[in-house]
């Protein structure tokens, strides 16, 4: 008999991405295996973002066209994850009653148990309100071998009056600081050469954990330090930093660490004062600027990007000529840049003077206008340097395509396996990736 197949669409951030590779760990281990066609699934599974708003049309978008798939096969499971299905839960199966099993945020390790008991019991839903297992426990199927995802802490405790993570994914819960090593250090053993650090704000990691036998509680600089002398592993990443709780022993500890790479991101939301205190954002953007200035100064070279919002309620014309000022002196390498979203459930969603489309879209096109410019002076500031460069896959021109250390995506002509590390000069600058010719090949990660 054909093993069962199942497809898995995700949407959002890294703490998804991260997620589904547990969801794809979870199926692979009970016999599935992937597929990219929907007719061919016996299992559909969608790992849903709540961050804006088009997200829950997309998601019904995708529900609507399975539909009459599933009518011609009603054995097919359909399977909505992630923050929406911890959000919106029962309103799902409301709006679309062909979905099977509803799954949230902290119930992910039950997936399985879910899809055996919809098959004898009917639909399930599942949006418990507390993580029993960190995903990170979980088995994982991780799309390339060299790079993985380490969740260090689930939640958030602050409350951004934009943002839906604190209700979707509930209060910070930091991992054991042992828990990270050992996930680590075996994963450097299976031939992983780069790791990313996830939780919402690294730097008040380990607020809510003790460490055995004294009274102090790991810090996210001890763990950067502790993870970079694990043997194997050549490049540490972290995502993200909140600048409220940035202190500077984590710009010390990336300082010290030969493998934390020289790359922050480092969300400045708004560049107007007044914004940001109405976002509950506690920092101001001169403190934002001066923090940038501490760590450009230790750490020289070091690449930064940013997320920002345009579009909040009540932002005036000069609040966001502020937002442009603070982008024109930070110089950022590059920016995720947002349309305000207002989110039910959010305090944001209630302030009087949310904006109107066609202006918040004015903004967004200034915005994004002259980010590409200073993106692209970055970016040419780079042509004629050497640079390490570790491949992830094939250019979208020929060629492979790969990232330097400080996370700028460089193109390079010829064959090169995923997880190899090249030596570059850089030759050629875009706004979003650079060409690079090869100095010399390296090395081959060994990746198993
Ligand atoms: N914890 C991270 C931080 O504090 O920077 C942010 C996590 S959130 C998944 C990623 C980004 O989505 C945020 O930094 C923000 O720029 C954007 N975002 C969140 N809520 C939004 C909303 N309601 N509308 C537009 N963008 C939003
Ligand atoms: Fe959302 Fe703010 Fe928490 Fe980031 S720090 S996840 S923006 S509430």
């Amino acid at each position: 008999m054909a093993e069962p197949r199942y497809l898995l669409r995700t949407f959002g951030c890294q703490m998804n991405e991260h997620d589904s590779e547990r969801i794809a760990g979870l199926l692979t281990a009970d016999g599935y295996v992937a597929t990219e066609e929907a007719a061919d699934a016996n299992v559909v599974v969608f790992n849903t973002c709540a961050i804006r708003e088009n997200a829950d049309n997309r998601l019904y978008g995708n529900l609507g066209h399975l539909r009459p798939l599933k009518q011609a096969n009603p054995r097919m499971r359909i399977v909505v994850a992630g923050c929406l299905a911890q959000k919106d839960g029962g309103t799902i199966r409301e709006r679309a009653p062909w979905v099977d099993v509803v799954v949230g945020t902290h119930a992910l390790p039950g997936l399985i148990e879910l899809l055996h008991r919809a098959e004898t019991e009917g639909p399930q839903l599942d949006v418990r309100e507390q993580t029993e297992i960190f995903p990170s426990a979980l088995p994982a199927l991780r799309e390339v071998a060299h790079h993985a995802w380490v969740s260090i802490a689930v939640g958030c405790d602050n409350a951004c009056t934009f943002c839906i993570v604190p209700l979707v994914r509930g209060p910070q819960l930091s991992r054991p600081i042992g828990d990270v090593l050992a996930e680590v250090q075996g994963l450097a053993r299976r031939g992983v050469v780069e790791i990313t650090l996830l939780g919402q704000n690294v730097n008040t990691y380990g607020r809510d954990l003790t460490v055995p036998r004294s009274a102090q509680r790991p810090l996210f600089a001890d763990l950067l330090r502790a993870v970079n002398r694990v043997e194997g592993l050549r490049r540490i990443r972290f995502t993200s930093p909140h600048p409220h709780d940035f202190t500077p022993d984590v710009i010390d500890a990336m300082a010290e660490s030969d493998k934390v790479c020289e790359h922050i991101h480092f969300p400045l939301q708004s560049g107007s004062d007044r914004v940001l205190r109405a976002m509950h954002r506690s920092y101001r953007r001169e403190r934002y600027l001066g923090w940038l200035e501490r760590i450009r100064a230790a750490i020289p070279g070091i690449a930064v990007s940013t997320d920002i919002i345009v579009g909040f309620p009540g932002e005036s014309e000069e609040d966001f000529e502020d937002t442009l000022d603070v982008v024109r002196r930070a110089r950022f390498d590059q920016a995720y840049t947002f349309q305000y979203s207002p989110r039910p459930g959010t305090r944001a969603a209630e302030m009087e003077g949310q904006l109107d489309k066609p202006e918040v879209q004015e903004r967004f096109d200034r915005l994004v206008a002259l980010q590409e410019a200073i993106a692209l002076e970055r970016m040419r500031e780079q042509v004629g340097s050497s640079a390490e460069v570790l491949i992830e896959g094939l250019g979208r021109k020929g060629g492979a395509q790969g990232r330097t250390r400080g996370n700028r995506v460089v193109h390079v002509g010829g064959e090169h396996a995923p997880g190899t590390f090249l030596d570059v000069r850089i030759v050629g600058a875009h706004p979003h990736h650079l060409e690079g010719e090869l100095a010399e090949r390296r090395e081959h990660a060994a990746v198993g």
